[in-house]
């Protein structure tokens, strides 16, 4: 007892200092709060966000649920085109965790639930989902501060309106998420999780100094943690440990952990926004009294990265003694967006891995803000007044979204291109410093009280309009206007200038008005004057209508051209003029970025008469499917592509689509037919596609030709492309992607025979016909989950069975349902299935791939195949499951061994099937399947 007192004195005494050295520093602001608080729970004092931001409106939810105070009420802004920001001071090139959380709780509002976007400063930070109005959602990210604020903004609802709940600043200690590449990226946390947690509440603040959040483990509301070993244990002390190394995790997270007690610790993790470049560390400590001979040695076994295998971990050596911190880590890592974490102890080692708690952090690349000369412009003409709602615009001038009196340039840093302050009761003079704006093209200054000499802007070579009119400026015109190349209008008129008016100025290159500036002359005299401007205005008035008339006939010209284009069909393929329209107005540009998944935000907009060119106006047909036909066309750089048009005319579901080709264009993968890009046109719905020089996997297989090059191995290979772009569809995207209509013309081959997915994503707009199931359930006959079918509840297991048809088409050669071939069976599945029972594989493998296989690898497909077909869709395994499979039977085939991870079951198997046991498929029914059938990952 007395050294429990003891032990406890000296974490109090460790702990103290540093909680109050951090605390005093926390800023905790509660949106929406009517007035500062203390939380009672944690003892942080919270402040109302109205001296922080002071657009939006709040709901206050009227609830007796025990819910946090600081979650009670939220502000939300409009859904414009503006962003709404929140400024937290910060000391400049000082570390600090931001964390922004979101809960819309019982809102009552009609619009669907929000999805927006926040960014600290320039920088994307994340897209808020909400899918559920009870959960908060945490967005946290990791900063050095580039100056001495950080702007966090939201803006660009694509659904329901921007929120937020709180918003909270934590200076971390100094050495703490110290990264090489902090001039460049910020690190946005990904995953946080403490091990052998003893409840389900995280871990935070007071226990954790610096406030972060350590989930619990035993946290499975979004079956985020799933994959555990058998055999996990779940281990606590109450001894301390020396946590005072780099990153300093709380105390009562090192208290716990999970040891693998069978060798053995796993799990998967789903990392949103993953794939990416992370920071990844782990957080162990010793924590069970070790006997003298004992060890506790592990590795992490991580198939997709070679190497990592090699590392042994010896947590009391390497901490150097029992509970002592050691924190290995990687701090440039790739990972997936699904990290499978398996740890395995050594031979030599008498105890299984352990594991207290793991962090990841995804490397955000830094956009440059706009470029500061400019900014501090815009500073100092803000400060010329004191007066509109325009002076409180905050963030950066450009990005996401640009202040309303200001335009801006595309370039990376954003320059500012146009100032509007016509009538903005701006008094004093014009910054001197403005001639450093050296891309501004227009300057509207007029109607304001300024006073003083005009700057010299004789550097500002893009300048076309300048409007000083009606102000108090004095001192001469000056002359510097005159060689200003662009120049197309100038205003002077109403002010107090003085002087000669410099003859070039009069030369008729540009308009200008200088009335009313009564000590201002013009050399030869008033009549003159007023003579030579109406001159100038009538022979400008004349040009602008020249133009216009041009422009008139060019564009009459243009549409009678296409008109004739349209009824000649024969000429060559031309080219696609793309026009990059872009998600949303703020999606990030491409730049430098390091990441492979970056960028891929962009959705090609493509005119009609791009594609009407490219396509020789739909000259050559290639196909046609439930969404219309199927055209062949080639674009500008030579890319070939698919052109379906949907023959669907009507304006019902354009939004819809819109949507879903947006959401569309951001799925990437080698093994996914990529879209290049779409037209909404005239109520026509064009969507364009890669080009798949072979075709269809059904033709293929399905003639007699084709199918005679498709030997076994060219299947397996195809399977597995297949079999990676569904799992990548179900478990690499967020949200994740049913097929719907997983088929053999639904796979189609490049020039090199691999095979890309196609159709995903998209609503069916398919017609009740003969071939495809009504709108209700959606799928082609013969491939359609029956499950799915009766209950109507789709998952992702239905996309597992209409693969493991494709499965038995690839290893039969048949078709998925004949009356002629299967008789009274009539499908694949019950024919194929009533075979394999009986052990004879030989009756359904297709005639022409005899002598082109090794029966090991055959039945592996086969075994895979029946259970992807089960009746009901939890017996079913998950479609990376059925991707290992496939690479077992592809090793095998190639005489190499099936993986480690799957060699055991499936030797086993393969024993069996030596002597065809009749009973050797009930053993793989879904009873005995259970490892198999993994909790999803999300
Ligand atoms: P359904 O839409 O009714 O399910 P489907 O999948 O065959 O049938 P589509 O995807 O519209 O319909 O394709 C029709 C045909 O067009 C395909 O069978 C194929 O021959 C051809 N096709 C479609 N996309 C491409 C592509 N990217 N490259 C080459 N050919 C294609």
């Amino acid at each position: 007892m007395g050294m429990l007192c003891y032990l406890l004195l000296l974490c109090l005494h460790m702990m103290i200092p540093c909680v109050f050295s951090q605390v005093k520093d926390f800023v905790s602001i509660d949106c929406g709060a009517r007035g500062n608080y203390t939380d009672p729970n944690t003892g942080l004092t919270w402040v109302s966000d109205v001296s922080f931001n002071r657009y939006g409106n709040v709901v206050e939810f009227n609830t007796t649920n025990k819910i946090s105070p600081q979650y009670r009420s939220y502000r939300y802004f409009p859904a414009d085109n503006k962003k709404y920001c929140y400024t937290l001071p910060t000391t400049e090139r000082k570390r600090y965790l931001i964390r922004a959380t979101f809960l819309y709780g019982d809102s009552n509002f009609d619009d669907p639930y929000p999805m927006f976007e926040i960014y600290m400063d320039a920088t994307h930070w994340s897209t808020v989902k909400i899918k559920d109005a009870s959960r908060v959602y945490v967005e946290e990210m990791i900063v050095r501060a580039p100056s001495d604020s950080v702007p966090v903004c939201l803006c660009c609802a694509s659904t329901g309106f921007p929120f937020i709940s709180t918003l909270e600043l934590r200076p971390l200690n100094d050495s703490m998420y110290m990264t090489d590449y902090e001039d460049n990226f910020f690190l946005k946390v990904a995953a946080r999780i403490n091990f052998g947690a003893m409840t389900i509440n995280p871990i935070r603040y007071p226990d954790d100094p610096y406030d972060r959040i350590w989930e619990s483990d035993l946290d499975q509301r979004q079956n985020y943690l799933v994959g555990m070993a058998p055999g996990t244990k779940r281990i606590r002390t109450l001894k301390n440990i020396k946590t005072s190394l780099r990153e300093y995790p709380p105390l009562k997270v090192m208290q716990t952990a999970v040891v693998g007690t069978k060798g053995r610790l796993s799990y998967r993790l789903d990392l949103d926004g993953f794939p990416a470049n992370a920071r990844a560390y782990a957080y162990l400590a010793e924590i069970e009294d070790l006997g003298k001979n004992e060890t506790r040695k592990f590795s992490m076994l991580q198939p997709s990265i070679p190497g990592y295998n090699d590392v042994v971990v010896n947590i009391a050596e390497n901490a150097n003694g029992s509970y002592a911190l050691y924190e290995p880590s990687y701090m440039n890592v790739s990972l997936d967006f699904v990290l499978s974490c398996l740890f395995s102890k050594t031979r030599d080692s008498t105890r299984g891995p352990l594991l207290n708690a793991i962090e990841i952090s995804k490397y955000v690349q830094i956009v440059p803000k706009t470029d500061s000369q400019d900014d501090a412009i815009l500073d100092a003409l803000r400060s010329l007044s004191s007066k509109g709602a325009w002076r409180h615009e905050s963030g950066d001038p450009c990005v996401p979204a640009q202040w309303e009196w200001v335009n801006c340039s595309s370039t990376m840093p954003s320059r500012i291109t146009k100032i509007f302050l016509s009538n903005k009761v701006l008094n004093g003079s014009i910054p001197m410093e403005i001639k450093q704006m050296n891309q501004l093209e227009e300057l509207w200054l007029d109607g304001n009280s300024l006073r003083g000499l005009i700057p010299d802007m004789s550097s500002l070579r893009s300048l076309t309009v300048v409007h000083l009119e009606n102000n108090r400026l004095s001192g001469q015109l000056p002359s510097y206007f005159a060689e200003l190349p662009k120049l197309r209008e100038l205003y002077v008129q109403n002010n107090c200038l003085s002087g000669n008016i410099p003859p070039a100025l009069l030369s008729g290159k540009f308009i200008i008005n200088y009335d009313a500036n009564p000590g201002l002359n013009i050399i030869g005299g008033s009549g003159h004057q007023r003579s030579l401007r109406f001159i100038l205005i009538v022979v400008s008035g004349t040009f602008v209508a020249s133009i216009i008339l041009l422009l008139g006939c060019l564009w009459l010209l243009r549409n009678r051209r296409r008109k004739s284009l349209k009824s000649e069909s024969s000429e060559k393929y031309d080219s696609f003029r793309i026009v990059s329209k872009h998600s949303t107005r703020y999606s990030i540009s491409r730049g430098a970025s390091l990441f492979a998944d970056e960028n891929f935000d962009v959705a090609c907009y493509i005119s009609l008469s791009a594609i009407e060119e490219g396509t020789c106006n739909f000259s050559t047909k290639i196909g046609e499917g439930s969404f219309g036909p199927v055209y062949y066309g080639k674009m500008k750089d030579g890319k070939e592509v698919a052109v379906k048009i949907s023959s669907d005319q009507s304006s019902h579901g354009t939004q819809q689509f819109v949507n879903e080709v947006s959401l569309l264009s951001r799925v990437h993968h080698k093994n996914l037919v990529p879209l290049v890009g779409y037209c909404e046109e005239d109520h026509q719905r064009i969507l364009v596609y890669e080009y798949m020089h072979n075709g269809t996997l059904r033709n293929h297989i399905h003639d007699s030709e084709k199918k005679r090059s498709l030997n076994w191995l060219s299947r397996l290979l195809i399977a597995e492309d297949a079999a990676k772009g569904l799992a990548y569809l179900h478990s690499g995207c967020n949200p994740c992607i049913i097929h719907r209509d997983v088929k053999t013309s639904n796979i189609l081959l490049d020039t090199n025979m691999r095979a890309k997915v196609s159709d995903f994503g998209l609503s069916k707009q398919a017609e009740e016909n003969f071939t495809h199931i009504s709108s209700v359930a959606r799928g082609t006959v013969g491939y359609l989950d029956p499950e799915y079918y009766a209950n109507q509840q789709l998952n992702d297991k239905s996309d597992v069975y209409s693969f493991g048809i494709v499965l038995l088409e690839l290893i039969s050669g048949r078709k998925p349902f004949s009356v002629e071939d299967y008789g009274s069976d009539w499908n694949i599945v019950h024919w194929a299935r009533s075979l394999l029972r009986k052990g004879d594989i030989s009756n359904i493998v297709d005639p022409s791939l005899i002598g082109t296989f090794k029966i090991e690898s055959l039945w592996r497909i086969a075994e895979i195949a029946i259970l992807s077909v089960e009746p009901h869709g939890v017996c079913r395994p998950r479609m990376q499951e059925v991707e290992l499979a496939i690479q077992d039977a592809i090793k095998i085939e190639k005489g190499s061994k099936p993986s480690s991870g799957s060699s055991s079951s499936s030797s086993n198997v393969l024993a069996l099937h030596v002597s065809f046991p009749s009973s050797q498929l009930e053993i793989l029914s879904c009873n005995s399947s259970n490892n198999m059938n993994l909790p999803s990952a999300r």
